[in-house]
């Protein structure tokens, strides 16, 4: 099996709903994410690749235009998590690549969430 990974990154503010008003994640606050999407395959293309990465420019497209500079909870369905945009990211991707396995999301520098079927 042969896998790429790329990294993408985009600013944003979210509320995580539903939490006590005494835990920080339920005022609006912002990120610098980095999302991480994960390709595989078992055969390479003709040239030698899983995917062009090049290719990969309109996942950035969807994460510029739509997600950077906004508010997440005006965008995402459901749940602002981490997790919950990993899983998001992912079904776009998949939607794209078939290739796709798997879409890490990152908040902080010492945290990830990964949506992997
Ligand atoms: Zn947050």
């Amino acid at each position: 099996m042969f896998t790429i990974k790329k990294k993408f990154y985009f600013s944003a503010s979210h509320i995580i709903e539903g939490l006590p008003d005494s835990h920080p994640c339920s005022r609006l606050h912002g990120h610098n994410y980095i999302v991480e999407l994960i390709l595989a395959a078992e055969l390479l293309d003709q040239t030698g690749f899983v995917v062009d990465y090049g290719d990969l420019r309109s996942f950035k497209a969807i994460i510029d235009n739509e997600l950077d500079h906004r508010h997440l909870n005006e965008i995402i369905p459901g749940p602002t998590s981490a997790e919950n945009l990993a899983y998001y990211l992912f079904q776009r991707a998949k939607a794209i690549w078939p290739q796709t396995v798997a879409v890490c999301v990152s908040e902080t520098p010492t945290t990830w969430a990964e949506y992997r079927p």
